[in-house]
């Protein structure tokens, strides 16, 4: 899988297919938006021949290869804070109905995602890991928890050593 290296805090995030097709990405740490190194309009790679290509992956191989190596002693780490009381949700579905409910201050509909066990509550200080990172949600776990969590990224952030 691609890695991407968030240019202001130096945290490598791995790039998911659907991810490598944006255009620019957010860092889930310090919330900085940058370019997507990996996003290319196509006719811009078809002019390429085939050796050019193989240095063009080459070169990126070592950058990689350099930029990990770069980074071991600051230790990347996928344990994360949560930074504000907010609503989890147990899948994507239910995350896209939080997002729409919150969107129409639809509280009672909230609350029946409680009932229902769709959403949990999640508090300001919680630890959890990171199981995946998109654009504008991302995907954690409690601590002990084998339990997905959908939640936005603004509600989380690394946690500092
Ligand atoms: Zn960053």
């Amino acid at each position: 899988m691609n890695t991407v290296t968030c240019p202001k805090c130096k945290i490598i995030h791995e790039l998911t297919k659907e991810l490598a097709n944006e255009e620019s990405l957010t860092c889930l740490a310090c919330g900085t938006t940058f370019k997507n190194p990996y996003y290319s309009n196509s006719t811009n790679t078809v002019s390429l021949t085939k050796k050019q290509k193989r240095g063009i992956i080459v070169f990126v191989v070592i950058i990689i290869l350099y930029l990990i190596g770069k980074n071991d002693d600051t230790s990347y780490s996928s344990q994360y804070i949560v930074t504000k009381d907010t609503y989890a949700a147990t899948d994507k579905q239910t995350r896209d109905d939080l997002v729409s409910y919150a969107l129409n201050n639809d509280i009672q509909a909230v609350r029946n995602l409680l009932i229902q066990g769709k959403a949990v509550p999640l508090n300001k200080g919680e630890e959890v890991y990171l199981v995946s990172y998109r654009l504008s949600y991302c995907v954690v776990r409690k601590k002990g928890s084998s339990q997905k969590l959908w939640i936005n990224n603004e509600c989380v952030k690394q946690q500092s050593k």
